[in-house]
């Protein structure tokens, strides 16, 4: 006898909006719109809504920021056995041609906001047939035409349900396409105390965009439990602040960027943080001091890593057990790593040779993770992302620690390679924006005649501020192997941005690509 005798249920996400809707029916979702204005449904009201949509569908994608009318599109769009594409508005106008064409959207839903660029690319789009814009009341007639008398498509869990680009450094974006068992196996990950925490007493604010990597994934676990979920369209400090107070916010999740906003912002205006108890950092490195900022105010930090290749989660930093007997510092050096995997995730570090190196906390390699949320091939494309063991190279470079934390050292392109030995560019930057007055910085390797390549630290300073290069050297005397100090810090307005909030290394080399270290021209000098 092979198969148990247990029901047959398949890991389909509408019965995550099913599960809302019959158990915490009546908990709210608020829309905090671009013009300020504020709506409010409950998971009852958006789940019937997103059954009249999934009346009225094809393929569907959203170009649109996070807000009620964009969730219930999505269970709609995947209701009715559809696969809903979140086109991310920063791309590039060429990539956001080719990603609609690639994924043959049918249906295009827009906010207002960026009816301007939908006009634009219109000629462009050869597969698009019908546009709604969320907010000028199309969508509301489109929904009207139909009652929500519907039940949701059933068939394989594996089936696909949404597709999101990764705006790829070289050649055209890539499609990452979820699947039903993907996405509800992430949500029961992330609502767990050591990921996101979530529970039915939670009011949950992601300040990340619903197309990028499904805002972390909140919009499923938000229903698996039923808490509160607040969307906001506008990532402004004092937006988020006040929906902090007003809403009653006690769970929030964004990239570093937006936190280093909402510090300044609080620091300025002294205002604090209402309920807020649990921030989840990610995306992009946390910085130490940031994570001791929210320490000192009592909020638990989580310091996620993962990608859209990962759902996106990867990694969470939770307290381990023995938590209690670390110093204060040791805690923090626990929590400024990438945190540790949950159940479902592998990692391991390989050499250049694909040989897996050792787990010594010492050792840096590439990256590569594999489990049930974790790519296995790219949409469209004919070779698998993965090896033959599935697992998939994540392009960053890590060491995993004895206690089971990762700690990103680098993007495999971004490392720092100085006399044969490499050099984190994450590290110094970490290190760099512990100085008072540094708002961010980035360092990039410049080509070296000697060493191959050294480091230039770029550094913005914070509004007011004039930290001096001398007190961001002392500083990292403390903190870096000598060698490891840039060969020239410079000061500049502003550093730029990648799609996903992320700093844009690629541009910075392109932009600094003649520069000469001051220790060049020395060699040069002396011949
Ligand atoms: P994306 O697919 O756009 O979300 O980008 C994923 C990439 O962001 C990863 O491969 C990492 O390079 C970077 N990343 C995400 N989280 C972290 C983190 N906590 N620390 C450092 N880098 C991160």
């Amino acid at each position: 006898m092979k198969l148990g005798a247990m029901q047959d249920w398949p890991l389909r996400v509408t019965s995550l909006v099913d599960h809302a809707e019959q158990e915490h029916g009546a908990r709210e979702i608020v829309s905090a719109w671009g013009d300020g204005s504020i709506t409010r449904t409950n998971w009852r009201a958006a789940a019937a809504q997103a059954r009249r949509m999934a009346k009225g569908l094809d393929r569907v994608a959203t170009l649109a920021m996070n807000h009620a009318h964009h969730l219930t599109s999505w269970y709609g769009a995947i209701g009715m056995g559809g696969v809903l594409h979140t086109i991310n508005p920063r791309l590039f106008a060429d990539q956001l041609a080719y990603i609609a064409n690639h994924a043959e959207d049918r249906v295009l839903f827009y906010d207002k906001a960026f009816a301007q660029l939908v006009e634009q690319l219109k000629p462009e789009w050869k597969t698009i047939e019908h546009y709604v814009c969320f907010d000028n009341g199309e969508f509301a007639e489109w929904l009207s035409a139909e009652d929500d008398d519907y039940r949701w498509v059933e068939a394989d869990e594996r089936d696909s349900i949404g597709l999101c680009y990764t705006s790829g450094t070289t050649g055209n974006p890539k499609g990452v396409l979820y699947e039903h068992r993907s996405t509800m196996l992430h949500a029961l990950m992330e609502v767990t105390p050591d990921v996101f925490d979530l529970s039915a007493r939670a009011v949950v604010l992601p300040i990340v965009p619903m197309f990028h990597a499904n805002a972390w994934g909140v919009p499923w676990a938000a229903p698996l439990v039923g808490c509160k979920l607040v969307l906001s369209a506008d990532y402004r400090p004092q937006q988020m602040c006040d929906l902090f107070h007003s809403e009653g916010v006690t769970h929030s999740a964004g990239v570093p960027t937006i936190w280093l906003g909402m510090i300044d912002y609080i620091e300025q205006t002294g205002i604090d943080l209402g309920s807020l108890g649990n921030v989840t950092i990610g995306g992009s490195a946390a910085p130490r001091a940031m994570i001791d900022w929210f320490r000192k105010r009592g909020v638990k930090v989580g310091h996620a890593w993962g990608m859209t290749e990962t759902s996106p989660i990867g990694t969470c930093g939770a307290p381990p057990a023995g938590w209690d007997e670390m110093t204060d510092g040791e805690q923090l050096d626990y929590i400024a790593r990438q945190g540790r995997v949950p159940f479902g995730m592998q990692l391991r570090i390989v050499d250049d040779e694909g040989q897996e190196l050792p787990r010594d906390g010492m050792t840096s390699g590439r990256l590569q993770a594999r489990g049930p949320w974790v790519v296995k091939r790219y949409f469209k494309e004919a070779s698998e992302a993965a090896n033959a063991d599935n697992w998939f190279d994540t392009g960053d470079v890590a060491a995993l620690h004895p206690d089971g934390t990762m700690q990103i050292t680098d993007r495999a392109k971004d490392v720092i390679k100085s006399g044969g030995e490499w050099i984190s560019s994450i590290e110094l930057e970490n290190c760099a924006v512990g100085v008072p007055g540094v708002a961010e910085a980035a360092a990039i390797g410049i080509a070296h005649p000697k060493w191959d390549e050294r480091p230039l630290l770029l550094v913005v300073r914070s509004a007011g501020s004039d930290v001096s290069e001398q007190a961001i050297r002392d500083h990292l005397s403390c903190h870096i192997a000598k060698w490891w100090q840039p060969d020239a810090i410079e000061f500049v307005d502003d550093l730029p941005h990648t799609a996903t909030g992320k700093l844009s290394k690629k541009t910075l080399r392109e932009q600094f690509k003649d520069y000469r270290l001051p220790t060049a021209v020395d060699m040069v000098g002396r011949g």
